[in-house]
């Protein structure tokens, strides 16, 4: 095996998005020889697509907000399954990361008095989304790859070398997680995408930030590289998800022209006034506020435009509910006939703000539909439906390390679980990458500090036998085929509303199609992908024959949790248990893998501190807890 490359770090950070960036600038702030891995270009990870803003509590636009507000909104949002710890640590983090990514270069736009200006967001009590124009994600990580550039910069003037402590190695793909004899994270293996040769990053400590699964599902906001590949590494080292059921479908993708079906329309466009109206030219959202948010939504559109200039003396429109309540009002109108031409709603900003507003405030989203749909939002409304988009299940933490259950492994950003409960809250995820990216890399460079480690022969052995198993065969199956199989197959069966008889007919679907992913084909030989005699360099085909493992592993567990969850919650609603559960809230799902099949187990949470429980009035609590939960004063 000389032919490999065998690099040695202390920390590798696998995924260059926000959470992955963030880990890895602190892990070199501490010291840590640190790698940065990722599959596609540096520099193009999701984050950059992020275009609302960074949710954090720094009262900036109402002296009101503080950590407790946001934290509370973020429990409700999440309807009461969140970590609580970790949306505690966020709410009390965020601001700082806000900051500290200020005094790094990244230029906010600005309140009236120069502070950083924020914004409203669906399920944020305040105005409280950092941004920079709806191109917010794009500044984040422009700004910790200068603050990346400035480290190499330091570590040039003290070694000679720029990459002395800090690497960045794009387009490699990570297919295996390595462990050691003792069960510990020992490195990574993957393939380098140019070349198609295999890479060996010997390390202690390893931090998945590979982001989301969108890939698995036909409508979607996610790009090629989300193919759920940190979910299904942990897994298969031995390490848990949790809450895999709960999938977030983005209420406003954008349903037309086909080609660019469900690229995502912001929030910020019905933060800043945007209304949703069916076929009948009537603002629905009004029909659609549920019981447990009925005195924190105006019932009026009289009262809902007002709250636009007066908050403090009005209620949030029903356009600004959390994500999951939008998608599935939308649904619920196409369903009953009223949607638009293209099977969706319209998303109406034209009619509400000055087309010079419109373009100063979203011009990403002005441009967006000029071009992909010849459709001017200035003058005429889009057409917006259901898009997945987001995953709040991942790879079970610990709030404060970031540490997964196996020795050596971290995990931040969307890959992780826990933060957002059933459902996540706009711009909670960038900020979530910035307080946990940090977190992860410090505990990762604690754990390297104390832990030296050594590849086994016989774990590279078993990865490049896996990942040139695509190659052996003669005849198999086209990857592509397979692929958009199995996103038919999520998107029919385990999609916005679920049922039963349904969700097992997709279980036994991805039964049959994990025997199709382990027979894939890619060598010319095969005739599936291949057009002439090409090697690994640059074979697409190839890649997405390894990424099918992943996402088969990450849909398998969707699936199974979802049909397990008897109840509706966030982002996992149930058409035949249309109700939220005291008793299942209390429940984690738990994914893990036995000899490669997925196992669940129901795990109870713990309960929330008493001070954290005192931030809410006991009538909300009775909306969510069971009796026994309830604090002790209270319960007569
Ligand atoms: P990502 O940014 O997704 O990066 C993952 C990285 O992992 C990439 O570098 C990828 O190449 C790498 N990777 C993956 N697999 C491998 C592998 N096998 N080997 C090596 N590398 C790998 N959130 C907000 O808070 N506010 C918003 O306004 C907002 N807007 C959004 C708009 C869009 C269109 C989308 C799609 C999402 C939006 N989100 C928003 C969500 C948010 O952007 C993502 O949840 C977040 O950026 C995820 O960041 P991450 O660091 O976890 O991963």
């Amino acid at each position: 095996m000389t032919d490999i490359e065998r690099l040695r770090y202390d920390v590798v950070v696998i995924g260059a998005g926000g959470a992955g960036l963030r880990a890895a600038i602190e892990a070199r702030l501490q010291g840590k020889k640190t790698a940065i891995i990722s599959k596609s270009l540096f520099g193009k990870a999701h984050t950059v697509m992020a275009e609302g803003g960074a949710a954090a509590a720094m009262g900036n636009a109402n002296p009101n907000d503080n950590w407790q507000v946001h934290f509370r909104d973020t429990m409700r949002g999440g309807k009461f399954l969140n970590s609580w710890r970790m949306a505690e640590l966020h709410a009390k983090e965020a601001p700082d990361r806000i900051w500290e990514l200020e005094a790094w270069g990244a230029l906010f736009d600005r309140t009236k008095d120069g502070k950083i200006s924020q914004r409203n967001f669906g399920g944020h009590e305040y105005p409280r989304l950092a941004h920079v124009g709806d191109r917010t994600g794009l500044e984040l990580i422009r700004t910790c790859q200068q603050k990346i550039v400035a480290l190499q910069q330091e570590d040039h003037a003290e070694f000679g070398d720029y990459d002395a402590r800090l690497k960045v190695f794009a387009e490699t793909t990570i297919t295996r997680l390595l462990k050691d004899e003792q069960g510990r994270i020992c490195g990574a293996f993957g393939y380098i995408r140019e070349t198609g040769k295999f890479v060996v990053f010997e390390a202690p400590a390893v931090v998945l930030a590979t982001g989301g699964i969108g890939k698995s599902f036909k409508v979607t906001s996610n790009s090629w590289e989300y193919t759920g590949d940190g979910h299904a590494l942990a897994l298969l080292a031995g390490a848990s998800l949790i809450n895999m059921e709960f999938v977030q479908f983005h209420p406003t993708g954008m349903v037309w022209p086909p080609s660019v079906k469900g690229i995502l329309v912001t929030e910020s466009v019905r933060g800043d006034g945007g209304v949703l109206k069916n076929s009948d030219g009537k603002r629905f959202m009004f029909d659609y506020i549920p019981d447990v948010f009925k005195d924190k939504y105006a019932t009026s559109e009289e009262e809902a435009d007002r709250w636009y200039d007066d908050p403090d003396n009005n209620r949030r429109p029903p356009e600004l509910l959390p994500r999951d309540e939008v998608a599935r009002a939308i649904n619920s109108e196409v369903k009953a006939g009223r949607g638009s031409p293209h099977g969706g709603v319209f998303l109406d900003i034209a009619s509400r703000l000055k087309p010079e507003q419109i373009i100063k405030r979203l011009p990403s989203m002005h441009h967006q539909f000029k071009e992909l749909a010849d459709v001017d939002i200035t003058a005429e409304p889009m057409e917006v439906g259901p898009t997945c988009h987001y995953v709040m299940g991942g790879v079970e933490v610990d709030p404060d390390t970031a540490a997964a259950s196996v020795p050596g492994l971290f995990a931040a950003g969307e890959v992780s679980g826990g933060m957002h409960g059933s459902n996540r809250l706009g711009g909670n995820s960038l900020s979530d990458l910035l307080v946990f990216g940090r977190r992860a890399g410090l505990g990762a460079a604690e754990y390297a500090s104390a832990t030296t480690v050594s590849v086994p022969d016989a774990e590279v052995e078993a990865a490049v036998a896996e990942a040139m198993e695509p190659y052996q065969r003669d005849t198999g199956e086209n990857p592509y085929a397979v692929h958009q199989e199995l996103q038919q197959t999520m998107n029919d069966l385990v999609g916005i509303i679920r049922r039963e008889d349904e969700l097992e007919q997709a279980i036994e679907a991805l039964g049959k199609l994990r025997d199709r992913v382990g027979n894939v084909a890619v060598a010319p030989s095969a005739g599936a992908t291949v057009t002439e005699d090409r090697g690994p360099a640059y074979h697409p085909g190839w890649h997405l024959a390894l990424d099918l493992r992943n996402m088969m592993i990450v849909s398998e567990c969707v699936a199974r949790a979802a049909l397990e969850r008897q109840e509706s919650r966030g982002g996992h609603t149930r058409d035949d248990y249309p109700k939220m559960s005291a008793d299942w809230r209390k429940i984690n799902l738990v994914c893990s893998l036995r000899d490669g099949v997925v196992e669940l187990k129901r795990q109870e949470m713990s309960p929330m501190r008493e001070d954290l429980l005192s931030l809410f009035e006991l009538d909300e609590l009775k909306k969510y807890l069971t009796e026994g939960e309830l604090p002790a004063e209270e319960k007569n």
